[in-house]
């Protein structure tokens, strides 16, 4: 029987941060070791113009991506790990996508409120329709299984009604996929925790996974973590968080039992919770190293993934056109 397809994907808009271990990776390298799924993981590069990065700039965090992906353990013979643009398809799913998705739908979106208030002097129309490339990038595989983390749970919801209005109008074709979220699926910013860490608040606000230890060290103190109110702020929540994830047992336990009885020493969680970091990833930032080095064979692989994945979109497009009347 033919294994469930999996689809998901992180942009290539610099280091990967802890959020996006905890929320999306981990659960990438479960699901691939499962051997029960199908799976892709794409690095949307057309997303990413929706932001502004450089050329140069897109085209190095791009490798930066892969190298981090595969120093994290995800498997190029297990896993389709590929650049969304090298398969023409996901625009032109996107084009047919955008024919049939009220756009009263795509204002709803929070995370394009989100973007729209960053980049308020670029409010381009890609940031607008961003999740209809996202649907194309999922029902392009077919996929049904979508680990992402709480952020991107709305847009698998607009997915599913894409393939239904996809479904109802062309004919029976879509499957409707389910987000799969991970057992952490909001890591809080290190500066703002009230907030989801992201890169957008600023590189003080989050982990990166490559980041030394005494850079964590360093951001770490200027995390705040008591509030007005005394113990349980967010803040604290979060490193405590980070430490039951990334440290053993034992410590986790200690602190978290001091944080309820009041007696905890933040400047102690904070050392804990940098050593437990920077510990965990120890291994990855030398794998990464040795990736980074060898540039031509990380697009390699991305182009043997992309070779595959160009094979499943001509499928799924030979047949969209063919219902679409296209052919
Ligand atoms: P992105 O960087 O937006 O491409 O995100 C890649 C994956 O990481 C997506 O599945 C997100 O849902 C997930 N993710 C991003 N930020 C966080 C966070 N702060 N906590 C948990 N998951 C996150």
């Amino acid at each position: 029987m033919a294994k469930p397809i999996i689809l998901s994907g992180i942009q290539p808009t610099g280091n990967f941060h802890v959020g996006n271990y905890l929320g999306a990776v981990r659960n990438w390298l479960r699901l691939q070791d499962s051997g029960q799924y199908e799976m892709y993981i794409l690095i949307p590069d057309l997303h990413s113009l929706t932001g502004e990065l450089a050329s140069d700039e897109r085209r190095r965090l791009m490798v930066t991506a892969a190298a981090e992906l595969l120093a994290l353990g995800l498997d190029p013979d297990k896993v389709t790990i590929f650049v969304q643009s090298h398969v023409p398809e996901h625009a032109e799913l996107a084009w047919i996508f955008n024919c049939i998705t009220p756009v009263a739908e795509l204002y709803r979106m929070t995370q394009f409120k989100d973007k729209a208030e960053r980049q308020e002097k670029n409010i381009n129309t890609g940031l607008l329709t961003y999740p209809i490339l996202q649907a194309a990038d999922i029902l392009l595989y077919r996929a049904t299984v979508i680990p992402v983390g709480q952020d991107q749970v709305q847009h698998v919801e607009l997915t599913r009604d894409i393939a239904r209005w996809f479904n109802r109008r062309f004919g029976q074709y879509f499957p409707e996929p389910e987000h799969l979220l991970s057992a952490v699926p909001k890591v809080m910013s290190l500066l703002y925790p009230e907030k989801k860490m992201s890169k957008s608040h600023g590189p003080e606000s989050v982990i990166e996974l490559a980041d030394e230890p005494e850079i964590i060290e360093n951001k770490l103190k200027k995390a705040p973590t008591a509030t007005a109110g005394g113990s349980g702020s967010p803040g604290a929540q979060n490193l405590l968080l980070l430490l039951e994830h990334f440290g053993d047992t034992g410590a986790y336990a200690g602190f978290a039992a001091a944080e309820q009885d009041g007696s905890i020493r933040y400047g102690e969680l904070k050392q804990a919770v940098a050593a437990a970091v920077s510990g965990f990833f120890a291994g990855f930032r030398e794998r990464r190293l040795e990736l980074m080095a060898d540039p031509g064979r990380v697009e390699q692989i991305l182009e043997q993934g992309a070779n595959r994945a160009r094979h499943k979109a001509a499928e799924t497009m030979a047949e969209v056109r063919r219902l679409a009347g296209l052919r």
